[in-house]
C-alpha cells in the first residue's frame, strides 16, 4: 500500500473534497460539475492512485482557461443502435461526460443484457475504474478500452520511438460484496512516476524507459531531457520512451486500446499529431448481465470459490499475501479515510496556488 512520506501534508478527505470542488467552481464550473470533478480526484487518491488525484487540478484548471476542456458540456448520441451507442464528448470534462456515458450502458445493459457504448473527445477522464465501479454498484460486469488522444508517450514492444498513449484498460467483475476491479496503464509506468521520480521521489523500475538507441533506462531526463532541479517537466522536450507493460502481450493491449478507443469512436489515436494542440481521451465499454445470461447464482457461486482459491495461494513471501484485483485500492482507501491524504508538499503548494489565483480560500 503506498505509504505517506515524512514530509507529506496529511489533509482529510472530506476538507479535501469540498476545497477541490471549491476551486473548481471559482474556476466557474457550477456547483455539480465542480463537486464531480472533485469526488472524482479525490476517489484516485483514495484508491492509491495519486497521479491521477488532485494532483491534476492546476493542470485541469489551466486546460479549462485555455479552452482546452470545456464546462457544462454533455455526452450528445451520435449513433443509437439500441443495445450500442457513439456519444460525442464535445472536450467536456471527463467527470461528467464519462460518467454519463457508464450511465447510458448500465440502461441498455438492464434492457438488452449487454450494451456497447463508444465515448469519444472526452477531457481527462482519470482513474478508469471509477467507472467500473459504477458498473459493479449497477450488478454488471463491466470492460474498458480507452487511449489519449493526441498524447504519443510509449513506444511498441521491439520500438524505440513513442507510438501509443499509456492507454488504460479496466475490468469490474461484481461479486456479491467483493468487488473486483482490474485497471491499470499499458505503460510499464504512469507519466506521474516519471515525474516523481524527477523530482527526487522513487526511482522507476529498471528498464521502465529506453532511450532512441534501444539502451533501457530509468533516467527520467529520458523522457524530459533537460529540466531544471524544480520546474514543469515537458515530455516533448525527451527523445526517449516509457516502454509497454508486459513486452509483447502489454504492447499488444496497448494497440488495441488505441484501435478500439481512438480509432473505432472516431475521437483519434495517440498518433500522427499535428497541432492538435490538446489531449482528449476515448473509451470504448462493454457491459454484461448475469442475471440476463441465467447463470447469476452459478457466476456468484464459482465466482467466490474461485476467488478465494487463488487468494489461498501460498505466499511467495509470507508478508505478502496473493491480492485479488481492487484489493490494494479497498485497503488504501479504508486507510485513508481513516488517517487523511497524503499529499506531496509541492503538490499541496500548487493546489493552494491555484486557488490563490482564483480568489478561493483555503477551508479551515
Ligand atoms: P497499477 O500499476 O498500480 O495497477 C493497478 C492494478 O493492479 C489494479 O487493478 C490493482 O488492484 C492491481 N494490483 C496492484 N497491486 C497488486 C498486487 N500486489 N496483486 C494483485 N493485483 C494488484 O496502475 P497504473 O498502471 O499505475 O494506473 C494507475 C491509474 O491511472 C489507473 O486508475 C488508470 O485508470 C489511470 N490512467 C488513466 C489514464 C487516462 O488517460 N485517463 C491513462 C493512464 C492511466
Amino acid at each position: 500500500m503506498p505509504m505517506a512520506a515524512p514530509t507529506d501534508v496529511l489533509v482529510p478527505a472530506a476538507k479535501l473534497e469540498s476545497f477541490i470542488a471549491a476551486i473548481f467552481e471559482g474556476a466557474g464550473c457550477d456547483r455539480a460539475e465542480a463537486w464531480r470533478i472533485s469526488t472524482h480526484l479525490l476517489g484516485a487518491n483514495l484508491a492509491g492512485h495519486d497521479s491521477h488525484g488532485v494532483a491534476r487540478v492546476p493542470r485541469y484548471v489551466e486546460w479549462l482557461q485555455a479552452g482546452y476542456v470545456r464546462k457544462g458540456q454533455n455526452a450528445e448520441v451520435v449513433t443509437d443502435g439500441g443495445c450500442f451507442a457513439l456519444l460525442e464528448g464535445h472536450f467536456g470534462f471527463g467527470q461528467t461526460v464519462a460518467p454519463q456515458a457508464v450511465e447510458l450502458g448500465i440502461e441498455r445493459a438492464r434492457q438488452h443484457g449487454v450494451s456497447v457504448i463508444a465515448l469519444r473527445n472526452a477531457g481527462h477522464i482519470g482513474r478508469v475504474g471509477d467507472y467500473a465501479e459504477t458498473a459493479i454498484r449497477a450488478g454488471l460486469i463491466s470492460v474498458h478500452f480507452v487511449n489519449v488522444a493526441g498524447s504519443t508517450l510509449v513506444a511498441p514492444f521491439g520500438g524505440t520511438e513513442r507510438r501509443f498513449s499509456t492507454a488504460p484498460f479496466s475490468v469490474g467483475v461484481p461479486l456479491p460484496d467483493r468487488p473486483l476491479v482490474l485497471d491499470f496503464a499499458t505503460s510499464l509506468v504512469a507519466e506521474g512516476k516519471v515525474l516523481v521520480a524527477s523530482n527526487g521521489g522513487k526511482k522507476l523500475p529498471e528498464g521502465a524507459l529506453i532511450e532512441p538507441d534501444g539502451r533501457l533506462s530509468s533516467d527520467p531526463h529520458t523522457l524530459y531531457g533537460d529540466y531544471p532541479p524544480v520546474g514543469p517537466r515537458n515530455p516533448a522536450n525527451g527523445k526517449g520512451a516509457i516502454r509497454a507493460f508486459g513486452d509483447h502481450k502489454g504492447s499488444g493491449l496497448a494497440f488495441m486500446c488505441e484501435m478500439l478507443a481512438g480509432a473505432l469512436t472516431g475521437g483519434g489515436t495517440a498518433g500522427p499529431v499535428k497541432g492538435r494542440g490538446r489531449i482528449s481521451n476515448g473509451m470504448l465499454s462493454f457491459y454484461l448481465s448475469p442475471k440476463h445470461f441465467g447463470t447469476e447464482a452459478e457466476f456468484h457461486e464459482a465466482g467466490r470459490v474461485y476467488l478465494d482459491w487463488v487468494l489461498a495461494c501460498r505466499p511467495a513471501d509470507p508478508a505478502q499475501p496473493v491480492l485479488a484485483p481492487g484489493d490494494k485500492e479497498a485497503a488504501t482507501r479504508a486507510e485513508r479515510l481513516a488517517k487523511g491524504v497524503p499529499l506531496q508538499p509541492d503538490t499541496w503548494e500548487s493546489i493552494l496556488q491555484t486557488a490563490r489565483s482564483l480568489g478561493v480560500p483555503e477551508a479551515g
